[in-house]
């Protein structure tokens, strides 16, 4: 806990005194910590992207300029690695965009069971690749939200894709959407969404912490899947913004499934 004190002297009606006030201020010093410990994560993540490339960059300039099968290989490496000082650049303009905006809720209606439809229809082409079936539990009629379209469309973009990533070949994933008059309980509160994986799941110890900034269960695999690390970071924010609730729930062996309560008023 930190404290500033600050103290001046007074005149009461029983003559002088000093006044002395001592403000929490630990919130302030938290905030501070976690600005300077994002900076510094940035800063390590653009950072081995670019050594990759000035390396090879070199390579390129000297032991390789008369290797035309070397050169190739490096700069297919060089391609990649500069898709991902892309990704992540775009996810950071991401999340500083949904953070400026977090308290402002949208007011736009939209229809939740088209958006999903087509944010499926969208990453079918990443799931046919990664060997992966895409399931649909949406209802028949519109379902409408207020929300932001690109936003939640990212929303489940980023679920479908992280269930594709960390799920494997032979993975089966299911996109399901209950509105209020198909779960009359739930009337009052939202309509309920939900992306399940049979992947390798995780081990529940790690859920709290899934949707801070560059948090990864196994950093390995999130590298090289192409991943930034703040995918549902940025999840959170959306779902932030629109008022909404996010339950994570996994085990080892057990696949993943992330369900968004949002407000259907
Ligand atoms: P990343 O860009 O690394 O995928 P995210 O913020 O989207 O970052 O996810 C954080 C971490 O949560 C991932 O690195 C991964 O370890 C874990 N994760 C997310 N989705 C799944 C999933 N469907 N199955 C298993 N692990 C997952």
């Amino acid at each position: 806990t930190t404290f500033r004190v600050t103290a001046g002297p007074v005149t009461l009606d029983s003559g002088p005194a000093a006044l002395v006030c001592f403000e929490d201020t630990t919130h302030v010093a938290r905030s501070g910590q976690i600005r300077r410990d994002f900076v510094a994560n940035v800063s390590h993540e653009l950072r081995t992207p670019l050594t990759a490339l000035i390396g090879f960059i070199e390579t390129l300039k000297g032991p390789a300029r008369n290797d035309p099968v070397g050169q190739a290989r490096f700069l297919d490496v060089m391609e990649q690695e500069a898709h991902r000082m892309n990704r992540l650049v775009a996810d950071l303009l991401s999340l500083s965009r949904v953070e400026a905006e977090e308290r402002v809720r949208p007011t736009d209606r939209l229809d939740l069971a088209a958006l999903l439809r087509d944010t499926v229809h969208g990453v079918a082409p990443l799931a046919a690749e990664a060997g992966s079936e895409i399931v649909t539990e949406l209802p028949e009629g519109r379902v409408s939200v207020p929300g932001d379209a690109d936003q939640l469309r990212q929303v489940f973009t980023n679920l479908v894709e992280n269930a594709i990533k960390y799920s494997g070949a032979g993975a089966r994933i299911t996109v399901s959407l209950s509105a209020p008059e198909f779960q009359p309980r739930l009337r009052a509160s939202g309509v309920v969404a939900s992306v399940r994986d049979t992947g390798p799941g995780i081990d529940p110890i790690h859920i709290p912490r899934l949707t801070e900034r560059f948090y990864r269960v196994d950093d390995h695999r999130s590298r090289e899947m192409g991943g930034t690390g703040l995918g549902l970071a940025i999840v959170k924010h959306i779902v932030n913004r629109h008022r909404g609730r996010m339950r994570i729930e996994s085990e080892i062996g057990h696949g993943m499934c992330v369900t968004l309560l949002l407000p259907s008023s």
